[in-house]
């Protein structure tokens, strides 16, 4: 089977194509950073009037760096959310428009959904199995029992782990997205400035990163006060590690409890040095899985919509005219 992958949820707009739900046959990614860059953060408006002017030059460069025709297609799948609904609505209304008109199925994926897919591209999935995810807007602990069944043991409370980078970062004066900034200095720093972890209740896999958030920016102001220089590499890397600390520890803790046979990591800060590290460290010593995909599958992109549609599609899951994008869409319920 192949399947055209559309992504629009946020800043990217993106498509591929993909065989079987594991063969990449073409990846095309659109970055609008360099937009948005000067507003330090994504402005809703300018994302759908880009998504708007890329999306057909985007899918026709998928097709046809892959080799395909639309005949050859089996399904097109579609992020339907969660995400801007004005950037949603420029993929699911362009799917549609292809499947109305070439007569192509249409099938509907979740955008974490997704993230969590880009693992298969990599390697086969083995269940059951937990995933971190660890995003711009997400850091959730997914339990899953078999391919498409997602039950969220743990999420966080109100920063996204992505979130408390960019605002990190953006206290630091690093430009957007400020992960890969925060990542970098870290690695040239040390972890000597106390900061919090926030551990909740002790049987609790949900994560906090307001407080840690709060806490460096406190930091800066308070050595900024006294007149004294704090080194931002070593403030990077007491926040990354304190970051860090919480999610490989809950993640370890949760794969243990649930017995499962492989992690995977998935999300745009799955992209980080320390993080992927840290996991690696700790999972030698199990005998649980662990695959955390290359930095070009984790942050967002359409392959991992078709990985995942791929799943829908073999369920005989199918989406109709009336699909609409869902910036609220619920993984469990999906
Ligand atoms: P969601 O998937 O939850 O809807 P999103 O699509 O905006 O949100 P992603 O594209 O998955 O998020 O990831 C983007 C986030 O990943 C940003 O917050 C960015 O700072 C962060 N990020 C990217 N690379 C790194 C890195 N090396 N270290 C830490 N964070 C990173
Ligand atoms: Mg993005
Ligand atoms: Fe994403």
């Amino acid at each position: 089977e192949i399947i055209l992958g559309i992504e629009t949820s946020c800043d990217e707009t993106a498509a591929s194509i993909v065989k079987n739900g594991t063969e990449l046959l073409s990846n095309v990614v659109a970055s609008q950073i360099e937009s948005h860059k000067r507003f330090g953060g994504v402005v809703p408006e300018i994302a759908s009037r880009h998504h708007v002017e890329q999306i057909t030059i985007v899918i026709e460069e998928a097709m046809k760096e892959a080799g395909v025709e639309f005949e050859d297609l089996s399904a097109i799948a579609v992020t339907e959310g969660p995400g801007l609904v004005g950037a949603l609505l420029i993929g699911v209304n362009s799917a549609k428009a292809l499947a109305l008109a070439h007569g192509i199925p249409l099938v509907a994926v979740h955008h974490i959904a997704g993230h969590i897919y880009a693992n298969r591209l990599m390697e086969p999935m083995e269940f059951p199995m937990l995933a971190l995810v660890v995003s711009g807007g997400h850091t959730e602990l997914v339990y899953m029992e078999e391919h498409g069944s997602f039950e969220i043991i743990g999420e966080t409370r109100d920063d996204a782990a992505g979130e408390a980078y960019d605002k990190v970062a953006r206290t630091l004066k690093l430009p957007y997205p400020g992960g890969p900034h925060i990542d970098q200095l870290a690695q040239e720093g040390t972890a000597t400035i106390d900061l919090p972890r926030a551990w909740l209740e002790p049987d609790s896999y949900d994560f906090s990163f307001s407080g840690l958030k709060s806490a460096v920016i406190n930091t800066l102001h308070n050595a900024t006060q006294r007149g004294v220089e704090i080194s931002p590499n070593d403030l990077a890397a007491s926040f990354q590690e304190s970051v860090i600390d919480v999610l490989v520890e809950k993640a370890h803790r949760a794969a243990v409890a649930y017995d499962v046979k492989q992690i995977v990591v998935a999300g745009g800060v799955a992209a980080n040095k320390g993080l992927r590290a840290r996991l690696r460290e700790r999972f030698e010593e199990t005998d649980i899985k662990l695959s955390i995909p290359p930095l070009w599958l984790c942050t967002d992109n359409a392959a991992m919509i078709a990985a995942a549609g791929s799943i829908e599609y073999n369920k005989g899951k199918r989406a109709d005219m009336k699909l609409n994008g869902n910036p609220g869409l619920d993984l469990e319920a999906f």
